[in-house]
């Protein structure tokens, strides 16, 4: 048998994100040869090759003027499979992350059951994403309280690690993995001690709170839970002198000078915020609208400037944009009736009125904000957040951040935060052929019909976005068509993997 070389598909367009040779990046015209057999892809010329020069076999796509950018990474993302799939699972929320352009999510070790805090429920968690994944999924492992000797066999087995809870199982934590090549990485809300006197904001006896006021909760998770919680890492930092610290989901803009602070003294210390952050503000938030309701919670306007400012500041500690999809029922949601969407089929069933898994001790009070569980959903929906919102800041004073800015936060310092840099978040020859199609011109409103992910509430709904991704491609072979046949999903058949390497970068 003759051996032929298997046909390309050859992505071209007038502008692409690229890597320079210093590692910065830049819009230019491309052509991306990628393979379907290997994944992989196979050249990248700074121009537009005509499709006379390929062989008439190959597939050639001209997406001109369409952005063509790498794939997303998501590092942050509640897949909550095994044991509580009725609040995500594999198939929808990794179908919705392909939705979005994102081709990788890494999955966090809270809320499944059980949790990815041991080696065994790493295992449990791996066979029940087989044959779901639509696309490339990696794993965090979780620390909690007694398990410091699971935490090198889980970085063994390719998971990277979560937060500590208390100060004590912080510095355990950090003494186990300090010659680890891995990162910790800490949820940073921590009650300040002793408590502050005067008068207590969170007191929910006081019938004068309004529980469906946003304020009431904005004012019970004050931006000194996080400043506090990263003083208390950045203490405990010299345990583990080479270890990378990184800060889940930022929120409170006070905790940006303590990192650069730190970082300037030679701290190996980073954060990500998300994109709720940056796109949402306390002030816009209506009475009773739960569906906004997050931890660390969406705060003021003015807070959500320094946040932009940092993401293009010089030294920035804010190195990464994740979704934090982390979604629940819409029961557990607390949502007025008003708000309250259905979860796919089940609901019409007539199931809707049973609440009995309820996990809520407090009593069903629509609009409450202190009893409703905390998350917002959006895997997917990131490009269009970032990039519609940076759009509408492009008329202030501050520097905003451009397409490739925007990049550099989602996909290649997202890679390269989950150690997948030398495969993933690039457009780059050798690299996964990832790769996202954004119309960054067409504008559109995202409703309930848009949302893939599996119960149908999230606070974007409604939202005018500038950009949408048009097709995402997942190792050489295209996974999503907007418009196209079962709802876009062309292949029929997912063939996501599970990403289990041991990190070594
Ligand atoms: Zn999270």
């Amino acid at each position: 048998m003759t051996m032929t070389a298997a046909p390309l598909a050859v992505l071209v367009s007038s502008r692409a994100v690229l890597p320079t040779a210093s590692g910065s990046l830049t819009i230019s015209p491309a052509t991306v040869s990628v393979s379907p057999a290997t994944g992989k892809i196979v050249s990248v010329v700074a121009e537009i090759v005509p499709r006379t020069s390929f062989p008439a076999e190959t597939t050639y796509l001209d997406y001109t003027p369409k952005l063509l950018l790498p794939g997303l990474v998501d590092a942050h993302v509640h897949l909550n499979e095994p044991g509580r799939t009725e609040w995500e699972g594999f198939w929808t929320g990794t179908r919705a992350a392909a939705s979005g352009g994102v081709t990788t999510v890494i999955d966090m070790p809270l809320n499944a059951i059980p949790p990815t805090t041991t080696v065994r429920g790493f295992q449990e968690k791996l066979a029940a994403s087989e044959g779901q994944c639509w696309v490339d999924v990696a794993f965090y492992g979780g620390v909690v309280p007694g398990n410091a000797d699971e935490l090198k066999p889980l970085v063994e087995a390719g998971v990277d690690e979560f937060p500590a809870i208390s100060p004590k199982d912080m510095a355990l934590a950090m003494k186990t993995l300090k010659d680890c090549t891995t990162t910790l990485m800490f949820h940073a809300e921590m009650e300040e001690e002793p408590r502050a006197t005067g008068p207590s904001n969170d007191d929910d006896d006081d019938p004068s709170t309004d529980v469906t006021a946003y304020q009431t909760f904005l004012n019970s998770r004050p931006p000194t839970l996080e400043t506090a919680a990263v003083r208390e890492i950045l203490s405990a930092a010299h345990v583990a002198p080479s270890l990378h610290l990184h800060i889940v989901h930022l929120s409170a803009a006070q905790c940006i000078p303590l990192l650069k602070e730190a970082r300037a003294k030679g701290v190996n210390i980073t954060a990500e915020t998300c994109f709720h952050y940056l796109g949402l503000s306390a002030e816009e938030i209506e009475t009773g609208d739960t569906r906004h309701k997050c931890c660390p919670p969406i705060r003021e306007g003015r807070n959500r400037d320094r946040l932009w400012e940092e993401l293009v500041a010089g030294d920035a500690c804010i190195k990464t944009v994740v979704s934090d999809h982390s979604p629940c029922t819409p029961e557990l949601k607390l949502l007025p009736e008003a708000a309250a969407p259905g979860r796919d089929e089940e609901r019409k069933s007539g199931k809707e009125e049973t609440n009995n898994n309820n996990n809520n001790n407090n009593k069903t009070n629509p609009g409450d904000f202190m009893s409703a569980w905390g998350g917002i959903s959006s895997v997917g929906l990131g490009l269009p957040i970032i990039h519609s919102a940076a759009k509408q800041r492009g008329s202030k004073p501050s520097k905003t951040p451009t397409i490739t800015d925007i990049v550099r936060l989602c996909c290649q310092a997202t890679a390269e935060q989950v150690g997948l840099s030398h495969r993933k978040g690039s457009i780059r020859t050798g690299m996964d052929a990832d790769i996202c199609v954004f119309d960054d011109a067409d504008v559109w409103t995202f409703t309930r019909a848009d949302m893939r992910w599996k119960n149908k509430c999230s606070p974007w709904e409604g939202h005018e976005f500038t950009g949408r991704i048009k097709e995402t491609w997942l190792r050489g072979r295209k996974i999503f068509e907007l418009g196209a046949q079962n709802g876009g999903f062309a292949e029929g058949k997912p063939f996501g993997e599970s990403i289990t390497e041991k990190r070594t970068v």
